[in-house]
């Protein structure tokens, strides 16, 4: 494959874990990716397997766990419905300025809107793994996000605990 940014080259092809920024959270890596790069300028491109069930995945992750939603987890779950910031605020009857304060972390999000948010991001693909009671479990105070580390295999991505 030659090289996308300088087209001078062919690039080198490996595998490693990759920090998978693009997806808007800090703190997610996917595990032995194949990462191309080109000798020449330096340029990276990782190949990334099934995306829409990667999204899914990590909408289904980030929906489930215990912390409260960080700023970049609300924009991760609102963008991954497939909203802008506009319709997301005329969704649950707010101000749009108001989503913007909640995913800026200038202003916490309330636990109602925080519930119905992930609530939707769970309806995106059936919720039958996961029972909605344990919303209940959301801790009242802002946790450290946990890490996600996932690996793809021929049924889909899963969590990677070892890694
Ligand atoms: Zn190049």
């Amino acid at each position: 494959m030659k090289c996308p940014g300088c087209r001078e080259s062919e690039m080198n092809e490996g595998r490693e874990n990759y920090r998978y920024t693009e997806s808007g959270l800090p703190n997610v890596t996917l595990v032995d990716v194949t990462v191309r790069q080109c000798p020449k300028c330096g340029n990276r491109v990782v190949a990334i397997p099934r995306l829409e069930g990667l999204h899914q995945m990590l909408a289904f992750l980030v929906a489930t766990q215990t912390a409260r939603l960080s700023g970049a987890e609300m924009r991760f779950l609102r963008k991954h419905l497939g909203w802008s910031g506009s319709d997301f605020a005329k969704t649950i009857g707010v101000a749009p300025e108001t989503v913007s304060r909640w995913e800026n972390e200038k202003e916490p999000m309330g636990v109602v809107a925080e519930r119905l948010l992930r609530l939707m991001a769970l309806r995106e693909k059936p919720v039958s793994e996961y029972p909605t009671e344990k919303l209940a479990e959301v801790a009242q105070d802002n946790a450290h996000p946990p890490r996600l580390s996932l690996r793809a295999s021929k049924t889909g991505w899963h969590e990677d605990k070892a890694a």
